[in-house]
């Protein structure tokens, strides 16, 4: 059985998985030692359909056809192995209380880099703007397809565990519904802009802009602890200019947001002394009746250590205030961001 069941009260949504045959606890087979995701296993993962390869001076896009894949890659997508929503999902349709309805989408995976052991911290600029591009690309062509009222695309950067889920990657889950996360934003950006006229978000960005939450400023892009973290050194990547949507960066602000990733991931790294993140693209959905948001990204530093507070009653106990955060991201962005316009 795959299907996404509701809450019966709340928007709360949950992809319940086929038993892919583990014990209670057991959450990833332990025996692969080979990693599929590095350069030369290209043969050990479903063909890909956007492959980005540097040649000389210029970047072409190619595809990989079965048993000829492309080699020398920068960037490489394609189908997730075990996926969590299939385009042929069995139809499966429940009434509330039992709301179900089957778990169609698409969920593919972008290797962020060829090499092994270059963690998402270490990804330079240039390698991050083609990241991007190519993101931007697949999101496009995803919300073009069938049943895709979402595109939802995060990172879990992991330094233990299976060589793939240590290899840099990026997860690109297509959802039959906007996830309750983004709706819930969606929902408050709309009301304030029929009240008010104004992005709320918009407000933020104004608010944060050189106050004492704001880890560290570029051309196009801010970072900043925000008010309520609900994690020990959260932070949140917003454009400075209203843009509801990854896929309306130009080339320009790919490249300031690439600057953005690699000095504040950087820093993190450095501060924490850990590869290990969670990091979340909220981007307004792009079917035509849905609401808006001022797209951004949150990353959050890994171990929740969540209690019956947080579970049960929603309320987060974080012992790094943000301001003390920002000041430490802060100073170790603004360091890596130095060396990099340095080096330039
Ligand atoms: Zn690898
Ligand atoms: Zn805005």
């Amino acid at each position: 059985m795959v299907e996404i069941r509701k809450d019966y009260f709340t928007d709360k949504l949950s992809i319940i998985l086929p038993d892919r045959g583990l014990k209670p606890g057991q959450v990833i087979p332990q025996k692969q030692e080979k990693c599929n995701y590095c350069s030369g296993n290209e043969d050990l993962t479903p063909p890909a359909d956007l492959v980005l390869v540097k040649r000389g001076d210029t970047l072409l896009k190619q595809t990989d056809s079965e048993g000829d894949v492309v080699k020398n890659w920068s960037v490489r997508i394609f189908p997730a192995k075990n996926p969590l929503v299939t385009p042929n999902a069995p139809p499966s349709y429940g009434e509330s209380p039992h709301y179900s309805e089957p778990a169609v989408g698409y969920h593919y995976v972008l290797v962020a880099t060829p090499k092994h052991d270059q963690p998402f911290s270490k990804i330079d600029t240039e390698q991050w703007t083609n990241i991007l591009a190519s993101l931007q690309d697949k999101v496009r062509w995803l919300y073009s397809q069938k049943g895709v009222s979402y595109v939802l695309v995060y990172v879990n950067s992991d330094e233990k565990g299976t060589p793939t889920t240590i290899h840099p990657s990026i997860q690109i889950v297509t959802t039959p519904r906007v996830p309750p996360s983004v709706e819930e934003e969606a929902e408050m950006v709309q009301a304030s802009l029929n009240d008010l006229g104004i992005c709320p978000m918009c407000q933020v960005v104004g608010t944060e802009t050189g106050g004492p939450r704001q880890i560290l400023a570029t051309d196009f892009f801010i970072s900043f602890a925000p008010w309520v973290s609900t994690h020990s050194f959260e932070f949140w990547i917003y454009p400075k200019r209203h843009m509801t949507s990854i896929l309306k960066l130009t080339q320009k602000e790919m490249m300031d947001l690439a600057l953005m990733l690699r000095s504040t991931l950087g820093g993190m790294a450095k501060a924490l002394g850990t590869q290990e993140f969670i990091m979340v693209f909220h981007s307004s959905s792009e079917k035509k009746t849905t609401k808006q948001i001022h797209w951004h990204i949150e990353v959050y530093s890994r171990k929740p250590q969540w209690t019956g507070l947080e579970l049960g009653g929603g309320i987060y106990a974080n012992e790094t205030p943000p301001e003390s955060a920002a000041q430490l991201l802060g100073a170790n962005a603004r360091k890596e961001l130095a060396q990099l316009v340095g080096i330039k």
